[in-house]
């Protein structure tokens, strides 16, 4: 600190790396669980969607968008969330590394300040961990593009997941079978699966688990006075087409 005498020991600081965020740029920062597969293993998550799981995540990433007022806007799914900051952030003079490691360790420390709030007697057996990077995205289409991305990924993998779990749970397959009769078939056909052979009507499953979470800032009246407070609003909503940016133009513009 500065209150010690330089010392001969202090050019090693020099080698020090401060690599900035590009100006006008978004940042994404995406964190993702290190080996969920086995943590929802051993945490005994309900297949194919822990609802407490899910809940938990978005607890900590609404705490994130407490702390770090730059971010507009965050969407998870799984065992993952990237949250968005503003084009225009100065938070740590857009250095990456702290951008990367402050929203990281905000994130994993609140999933485990949480989590009896979601998992009640459930013990949290060990110390949960996630992985972090940083995109930077020059344009508005390249974001909007990003986060298409990731919802339609949410699309596919649940699909699967649904049609997987559903024939080994309810078709009675082992999961090698299940895996075998899913093999190189098409939306349509899984969607079919479900629905001729299982009654289930995949546009019917739960939005949480169809559409990941987007996580917003909302200004909204509060009583007695009305005064305007800001909430942070978890949608399940699409995010691919027009009509969400129109109704949050604020995000973007
Ligand atoms: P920044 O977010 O920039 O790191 P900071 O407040 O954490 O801000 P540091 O330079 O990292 O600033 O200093 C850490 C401070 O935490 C020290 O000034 C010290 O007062 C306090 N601190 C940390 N560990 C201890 C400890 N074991 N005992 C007493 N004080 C501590
Ligand atoms: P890596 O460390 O490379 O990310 P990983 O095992 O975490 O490895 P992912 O591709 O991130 O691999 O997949 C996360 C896994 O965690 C999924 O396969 C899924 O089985 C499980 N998982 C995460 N969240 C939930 C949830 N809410 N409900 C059920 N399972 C979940
Ligand atoms: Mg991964
Ligand atoms: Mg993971
Ligand atoms: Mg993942
Ligand atoms: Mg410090």
């Amino acid at each position: 600190s500065s209150v010690m005498a330089k010392s001969k020991f202090e050019y090693v600081k020099g080698f020090e790396e401060d690599r900035k965020c590009l100006p006008n740029c978004w940042i994404v920062v995406r964190i993702d669980g290190r080996s969920f597969t086995r943590f929802s293993d051993v945490h005994k998550f309900e297949k194919p969607n822990d609802r407490r799981a899910l809940e938990l995540m978005t607890r900590a990433a609404s705490y994130v968008m407490e702390e770090l007022k730059e971010i507009s806007l965050a969407f998870g799914t799984s065992d993952e969330y990237s949250f968005i900051f503003r084009k225009d952030a100065q938070l740590y003079n857009r250095r990456r590394d702290k951008i990367m490691s402050t929203v990281n360790s905000l994130f994993s420390s609140a999933f485990v300040f949480h989590w009896t709030s979601f998992f009640g007697f459930v013990k949290l057996l060990y110390p949960p961990a996630f992985d972090a990077r940083v995109v930077l995205y020059p344009t508005d289409a390249n974001l909007r593009d990003y986060l298409s991305w990731r919802q339609a990924d949410v699309h596919i993998n649940n699909l699967y997941n649904t049609a997987f779990w559903t024939l080994v749970k309810k078709g009675n397959l082992t999961p090698q079978q299940a895996q075998e009769r899913l093999k190189n078939t098409l939306a349509s056909h899984k969607n079919e699966i479900l629905f001729k052979e299982f009654d289930i009507n995949y546009n019917n499953e739960p939005p949480l688990f169809r559409k990941g979470t987007t996580l917003v800032r909302k200004l909204v009246q509060t009583p007695p006075d009305n005064k305007l407070k800001q909430f942070i609003i978890p949608l399940n909503v699409d995010i691919i087409g027009e009509e969400f940016w129109k109704e949050n133009p604020e995000i973007i513009g």
